[in-house]
């Protein structure tokens, strides 16, 4: 289960993990959170365009159809709406009734309902810090966290069905250090512009402000990259298709960095860091709990 704040989010984030699970028969379902009705345009073709901007609940949804079909992947949305992006200084107030403003419980409580139902052993969230700093994201982060306990717990939201416990709860690691430092040198290596050029000049800055993440898990997916950009451009008002996205040729991600990674946060299972798959140690505990019904 990937839990995500907006649509579009499950595309940019661990996408290519979540093809390639469902290609070897995972189950992968993404929980949405929100519907991204505050989302900005940001495909410069696709700007001041009326037509988009008053249907933009119903276009995201079109978007997360044609996304959600690339990757395999089965998506709920939780039903919140989004909190926007606030600008400016000082930040104007979030918008009333967002999902960064609902009292924490009324969201944990939909998550929790979804977990007993659907009873993943694995669920993927944001860091603290949401991977970067919107209001949803971080929410996003703090329901994620609380859900995964809640869930087990037959004294919390009782009416929300039977207990479920999540075996392992990982972060997403969109932007690492490492990642970022190998594709920017593997362009220069091609005499090609980097895009993590201005990052790169001032990355010890950067990350003297930031959580730096624990890279615990890596998985390879360089095969499933395609999909990932296709799922991504799906999301059509959302992305530039001339954005820094898709500035690295594929070939060299392969050989740079040819994982997505993850931070491992919270395990009920054994496992040795660092790992190559999400599934690592829950794949014996399920082998050993079939041989012992047997
Ligand atoms: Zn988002």
């Amino acid at each position: 289960m990937a839990v995500h704040a907006h649509p579009d989010d499950e595309s940019s984030k661990g996408a290519a993990t979540m093809a390639r699970y469902v290609d070897e028969g995972v189950d992968v379902l993404v929980v949405t959170c929100t519907g991204g009705e505050r989302g900005s345009i940001l495909n410069p073709a696709l700007k001041h365009r009326k037509d988009i901007e008053d249907n933009i609940s119903e276009i995201r949804r079109m978007e997360m159809d044609r996304a959600r079909a690339i990757l395999g992947v089965r998506q709920h949305w939780l039903g919140f709406v989004d909190s926007g992006l606030p600008e400016g200084d000082p930040l104007p107030p979030l918008p009333e009734g967002c999902f960064a403003l609902v009292p924490l419980d009324e969201a944990v409580e939909r998550l929790v309902r979804e977990i007993r139902e659907q009873r993943p052993h694995v669920m993927t969230t944001y860091d603290e810090y949401g991977g970067y700093p919107h209001p949803d994201h971080i929410r996003t982060h703090e329901v994620s966290i609380a859900a995964f306990d809640a869930a087990a717990d037959p004294d919390r939201f009782p009416d929300a069905g039977y207990p479920w416990q999540p075996l392992k709860m990982y972060y997403d690691v969109g932007f690492s250090y490492e990642r970022a430092t190998a594709l920017h040198e593997v362009m220069l290596d091609m005499g090609l512009e980097s895009p993590y050029d201005e990052w790169f000049k001032n990355r010890e800055e950067w990350f003297s402000k930031r959580r730096r993440p624990n890279l615990t898990t890596r998985v390879n997916v360089a095969n499933w990259f395609e999909r990932r950009d296709a799922a991504l451009l799906a999301h059509a008002t959302q992305v530039d298709p001339e954005g820094w996205f898709f500035k690295i040729p594929l070939d060299l991600q392969h050989a740079a960095w040819p994982t997505e990674d993850f931070e491992l946060v919270r395990s009920l299972v054994d496992s040795t860091i660092p790992e190559d798959d999400l599934f690592a140690g829950v794949r014996e505990r399920e082998d050993a709990v079939a041989c012992e019904e047997a």
